[in-house]
């Protein structure tokens, strides 16, 4: 069997992230986190001391960016060059900004054949991506295609259990002001033809790991 390649998008505190990475621990599958790739992204560009705004600066910085991320659902790490940045890219400052040096084309490109040559080069029997355009765009071709979500109630209320020092009300605004820049660019909230949808506006955790599981393990187990 060839590797196979499982696409997951969503927009924000939907739990793609959490979700997808117990999923492929339950399958065995290999993880990618794609949006770990534009917070590296934006915080190169702080590191260096440049304007998220300043699109040409960003595009020049990709030169230097020397991007590693692991893919083991276990063993979960970001770097630039030599620094350790796993946690420095979830911070407010970094959250804030990343939709501005998303949306430059050039960083898209650029991110986007790092994210297939790790696909490619992902150990069998497979990889769950998760992102915002990994149905559409990154990996349209992938044997299956989930579009996760959950009302914005839902998603608020999870992403204020996260961020548990920060107002409630400050990170819902924040949530939805990033989702509104984020659907400029990508389409994350209607699922694209083929796509499947799982809503866990009424699912706890492991439910909706069992029904992303359900869905990768259909059909595979036939093949
Ligand atoms: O998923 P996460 O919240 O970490 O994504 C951070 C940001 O990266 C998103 O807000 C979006 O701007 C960008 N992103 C994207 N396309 C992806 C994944 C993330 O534009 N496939």
């Amino acid at each position: 069997m060839s590797n196979d390649f499982v696409a997951v998008d969503g927009p924000a505190g939907s739990g793609k992230s959490s979700v997808s990475k117990s999923a492929a621990r339950a399958l065995g599958y290999a993880y990618l986190d794609t949006g770990a790739a534009y917070r590296a992204v934006a915080w190169h560009t702080f590191n260096r001391g440049i304007d998220v705004n300043d699109s040409s600066a960003v595009i020049a910085g990709l030169q230097t960016f020397d991007y590693a991320i692991g893919t083991d659902p276990d063993e979960y790490f970001v770097r630039v060059g030599d620094e350790d940045i796993t946690l420095a890219i979830r911070e407010p400052r970094v959250t804030s900004v990343v939709s501005s040096v998303a949306k430059v084309p050039e960083v898209r490109t650029h991110v986007n054949q790092v994210f297939r040559d790790i696909m490619t080069a992902a150990p069998q029997p497979g990889i769950i991506v998760e992102g915002r355009d990994i149905t559409t765009v990154v990996a349209p071709d992938a044997r299956v295609r989930i579009l996760l979500t959950a009302s914005e109630e839902a998603r608020a209320a999870r992403r204020a259990l996260e961020l548990p020092a920060q107002d409630a009300g400050h990170t819902h605004e924040a949530m939805r002001k990033r989702d509104a820049a984020d659907a400029k660019v990508s389409e994350f909230m209607v699922a694209a033809p083929g796509v499947h949808t799982v809503d866990s506006t009424d699912l706890d955790f492991q439910q909706t790991i069992d029904a992303v599981v359900d869905l990768i393990r259909e059909g595979r187990d036939h093949q």
